[in-house]
Formats: structure tokens, C-alpha cells, sequence
């Protein structure tokens, strides 16, 4: 059986039982089950293998975007897929949440606020544009790499490559290193990859034991009509098909087990690795490119959690019975994006970028208590569509800068050709030169 299909599996399953626990009752607080196995056995393993995830994201990014922008040697080259990067992520975002106001205003979902178990909320910091933007830079490289911000080790990484490039020569040894490092955190990934049904299993045991399903069906309404809206969006398939001329069936073949890890997770940042491997080594995107964009779209494209925005906003309104006008749904468009810009892709973040929207256009931040309790499932499926449209947009530019490998992207074998032999063969050379018992490889 191959890792997505264990992966699929061990995700059935998983939910199965969570489902189980939860609907006979046996996830009470406390409780034996409660204690040693979903707060216990779940708890752990699932954690362990997040933390694995998140342990290769700053390495893996770092490495191979500067070997990566030491390997194009043309600035100029970068700077205009970063251009572009930023261009469809910024329209394919603007695009989700306004798709996604339509499909609420069409379906007005609403609810009887006296049915709804108010949670507490209380809404944390969210940043201003400005702060977003002076936080690109970073004051403390270690702190930047110590906290994963993305965006600042980006901006490090690129500017370290450039820097490499202009000392010349002397630069070959490091420039090497850095390629060869980042090969070895590529082989770490999949070694990881190895125990996630294990960890997808606990993960969603522990999610779904732990869903309030009462609190589901009060929240119906608005579950399903965003459920609806982020199913829609699949039309970004379109964009893949007419843009960028790739099959959306063999796409969405391949993006299954990034879907799964996202779906597993809710994290685009824990994803990235996964991501970066599918896009390069299974759809044929070259590193130059996806080395990029797909740090970049964890970061800045939130596409999933922006339809969320969009859907929530419509909703708490109905529910207070606020009317919020062409301009306040404009306003919801461009606060999204610029929220969405702002979020780290970590579980649960898109809801405290929500204040920010729900404060522009004047809506109750107490609103966002009331889709508190449903959130830890909609965060699941948002993030798949999340780390799907940083995969689309990569294959895009990609495919626009010459660099997208078709062969690769058609193969369905693509990248899991002889993995292993590849690899003994590769440890038993590496043995072998280091301790001198042969002079030549042996494994051709
Ligand atoms: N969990 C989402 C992600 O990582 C962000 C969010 O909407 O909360 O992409």
C-alpha cells in the first residue's frame, strides 16, 4: 500500500473511532479513556509528529531557498516570481472571500442565537498592515529563526544567497554545503513521513472524540453553507486548466496527501515540507520556483480561511441582524486579504484575524464566541484549501517561467520510483568513500 493510501486509511479511521468515543459518550472529562488515551496516547503522538513537521520547516526552507538563489545567479529572475507569487495570491484570496460572501448571501445561513452555547472569546492582537510590513525585516536573525517567522527568514535567506553570489568563488564550498544540506532535509522529510498514519490516526481520533456534534447541528446553517463555499472554490481548478494548460485530475491526484497532512494538522506552516515535496518532486515544479512560493503562500495565501471570513461575517451579521451593505462587504474583501497577508498558517489563527474584519465594518466581536465551538473542524478543512491554492499557484509560476517539468507532472510515478534502492545505494556509497574501502562508487 503507498503512504497516501495508509495515510487515507489511518484518517477513516481514526475517524471512526473518535466518532465512537465521542457518541457514546465515553470522552467525558476525566474519564479513564479521557485521561490515557485521547489526552494521553492521542495527545502524545500526535504532538510528537507535528513537532517533527514543524522541526524540518525552518532548515528546510532556509536551505533550499539559498541554494536555490544561488543556483538562478539572476536576481532579477526571483524578483519576478516573487512579483508574481504575490500577484495571484493576493487575486486568488480577493477571489475566495468574494465568492464566498455570494454563496452566503445566496444561502443566508443564520441561527437562533438562544440555541448556540455562547463560548467566551476574547480577541487577541491582531497586526496592522504596517506592523506586518516592518516585521518582513528582521532585527534578530536567531530570534527570527527560533519563532519559525516566515517571512523574515525568507527575506534573510534570499538576501544571504545574493550575498554568496556577489563574494564569487570563495563562496563554492558554503554553496555546496547548502545544496547537500538541503538534499539531507529532504531525506528527513521522508522518513517522517513514514510514521504519520500513526500520527494522522491519533490526530483525528483525539479531533473528533473531542467535537461538540449538538453544537454541530445548532451551527448547521453556517457549517454547510461553508462547507459549500469552500467546496466551490475548487474552481481554481479552472485556473490550473486554462492558465496554466495542467490536468486538474492528475493535480488534485497528487495534492492528495498534502490535503491530508493539512486536513490532519490544520497547519499550513507543519505542511510546508510536504508541500514542497509533492509540488518538486511529484508535479515536476522546479525548487527555483516552489523553494518560494510555498513557504510564501504558507504564509501570506489563505485562501480557505479567507472563504471562512467571508462566510462568518455574513453570518454574524444575520444572526445580530446587522445590515452591512455593498460597502461593507467590500470592506470584508480587502480586510481578508489583508488579514490573510497577516496570519501565520498555524491552527486557529484565521478566527483572531476575524476581529480585525469584524472591527472594520462594525459587527459584535462577541459574534465570533458563537462559531468558536465548531472551529477546530472548519480549521481542517480550510487549511486543505489553503495549501491547495499555494500549490496551484506554484505549478502557475512555474509553468509561466519555463520551469515545470511535464513529464514529471503527467508520470503518476513521478518521485516514488525506487526511493529505496536509491537510498541504500546512496548510504552504502557515502560508507563506503568515507571509510576508504573502495576508491569508486559502486552503486551506478
Ligand atoms: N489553520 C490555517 C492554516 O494553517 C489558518 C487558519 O485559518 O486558522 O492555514
Amino acid at each position: 500500500m503507498g503512504l497516501t493510501a495508509k495515510v487515507l486509511w489511518a484518517m477513516i479511521l481514526g475517524i471512526l473511532l473518535g466518532a465512537v468515543i465521542n457518541l457514546s459518550g465515553l470522552n467525558v472529562q476525566g474519564s479513564r479513556i479521557d485521561t490515557y488515551v485521547i489526552e494521553g496516547l492521542f495527545d502524545i503522538v500526535g504532538k510528537m509528529f507535528i513537532a517533527a513537521l514543524k522541526m524540518l520547516v525552518v532548515p528546510l526552507v532556509f536551505f533550499s531557498l539559498v541554494s536555490e538563489v544561488i543556483g538562478i545567479g539572476d536576481v532579477g529572475k526571483l524578483g519576478k516570481v516573487g512579483v508574481r507569487s504575490l500577484g495571484l495570491y493576493l487575486l486568488t484570496t480577493a477571489l475566495a472571500v468574494a465568492s464566498a460572501i455570494g454563496v452566503a448571501m445566496v444561502f443566508a445561513p443564520d441561527a437562533n442565537m438562544g440555541m448556540i452555547a455562547k463560548s467566551a472569546f476574547s480577541p487577541s492582537h491582531a497586526p496592522s498592515l504596517a506592523e506586518v510590513l516592518i516585521h518582513i525585516i528582521p532585527d534578530n536573525i536567531i530570534q527570527a529563526f527560533a519563532s519559525g517567522n516566515m517571512l523574515q527568514i525568507i527575506f534573510f535567506s534570499i538576501l544571504l544567497g545574493i550575498s554568496l553570489l556577489m563574494v564569487g568563488r570563495k563562496a563554492i564550498p558554503i554553496a555546496e554545503g547548502i545544496k547537500v544540506l538541503n538534499e539531507a532535509m529532504m531525506q528527513m522529510v521522508g522518513m517522517i513521513m513514514r510514521v504519520a498514519p500513526f500520527a494522522v490516526f491519533a490526530l483525528l481520533a483525539k479531533a473528533v472524540s473531542q467535537l461538540g456534534f449538538d453544537l454541530l447541528a445548532n451551527l448547521a446553517g453556517y457549517v454547510a453553507v461553508l462547507v459549500l463555499a469552500l467546496h466551490l472554490f475548487g474552481t481554481l481548478m479552472l485556473v490550473l486548466k486554462c492558465f496554466a494548460k495542467l490536468s486538474p485530475k492528475i493535480f488534485l491526484k497528487k495534492i492528495r496527501d498534502v490535503q491530508l497532512f493539512a486536513f490532519s494538522t490544520s497547519s499550513s506552516n507543519a505542511t510546508i515540507p510536504v508541500t514542497l515535496q509533492t509540488v518538486t518532486k511529484h508535479m515536476g515544479a522546479d525548487n527555483s520556483v516552489a523553494s518560494f512560493t510555498i513557504p510564501f503562500g504558507a504564509t501570506i495565501n489563505m485562501d480557505g480561511t479567507a472563504i471562512m471570513q467571508g462566510v462568518a461575517t455574513v453570518f454574524i451579521a444575520n444572526v445580530y441582524g446587522v445590515e452591512l451593505g455593498i460597502s461593507g462587504y467590500l470592506t470584508v474583501i480587502v480586510m481578508s486579504v489583508l488579514a490573510s497577508i497577516g496570519t501565520a498558517g498555524v491552527p486557529g489563527v484565521g478566527l483572531v484575524m476575524l476581529s480585525m474584519v469584524f472591527v472594520q465594518v462594525g459587527l459584535p466581536l462577541e459574534g465570533i464566541g458563537l462559531i468558536l465551538g465548531v472551529d477546530r473542524l472548519l480549521d481542517m478543512l480550510r487549511t486543505v484549501v489553503n495549501v491547495t491554492g499555494d500549490a496551484v499557484v506554484t505549478c502557475l509560476v512555474a509553468r509561466t517561467e519555463g520551469v515545470l517539468n511535464e513529464q514529471v507532472f503527467v508520470d503518476s510515478q513521478a518521485g516514488l520510483d525506487n526511493q529505496m534502492l536509491i537510498q541504500t545505494c546512496a548510504q552504502k556509497e557515502l560508507s563506503e568513500a568515507i571509510t576508504h574501502t573502495k576508491e569508486s562508487p559502486t552503486c551506478e
